[in-house]
């Protein structure tokens, strides 16, 4: 069964939906396998957005991303990766309540920069991500 990391990020969980969220994932055919709540040390966000450092919305996805607490989750189903980015919906929230109403980033996002949950784009990324936050899980 394919796996990715998915992250509940600070908005939402500062709204009080995480728990809601993750009733969603189960409820779309996902497993929940592994959870974990924590938060991201500033050294750790500019690790896990390395692919982003130099862009100039770099500074303001790392203070987000370390501005309180997140869930960390391994998500598995058949094709879980591109599944979970569907869910999800488009990377900005203006764009997902615009296109696509009822996925995750237009119901619980805040702003272009606060899109409420995260997704591995492919399986070397999430190989990668869920080694990052669950070092002692296998990857595959
Ligand atoms: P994620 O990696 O969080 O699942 P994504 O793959 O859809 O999202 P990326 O391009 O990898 O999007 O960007 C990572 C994160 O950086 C986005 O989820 C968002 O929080 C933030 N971000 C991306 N592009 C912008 C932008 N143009 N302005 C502000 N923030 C952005
Ligand atoms: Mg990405």
């Amino acid at each position: 069964l394919e796996k990715t990391l998915a992250l509940i990020k600070p908005d939402a969980v500062r709204a009080g939906k995480a728990q809601e969220i993750m009733q969603l994932i189960e409820l779309n055919g996902f497993t929940i396998i592994a959870k974990q709540k924590m938060q991201l040390t500033k050294i750790r966000a500019e690790e896990f957005y390395g692919e982003h450092k130099g862009k100039e919305f770099f500074p303001k996805l790392v203070n987000f991303m370390t501005s309180g607490p997140i869930w960390a989750l391994v998500l598995a189903k058949p094709g879980a990766i591109l599944a979970w980015r569907a869910l999800m919906g488009p990377t900005n929230v203006f764009k997902a309540r615009a296109e696509q109403p009822k996925c995750l980033r237009a119901l619980y996002g805040t702003d272009g920069t606060q899109n409420a949950t995260h997704g591995s784009d492919s399986p070397a990324s999430a190989s990668r991500e869920i080694k990052f936050f669950f070092s002692a899980l296998s990857p595959a």
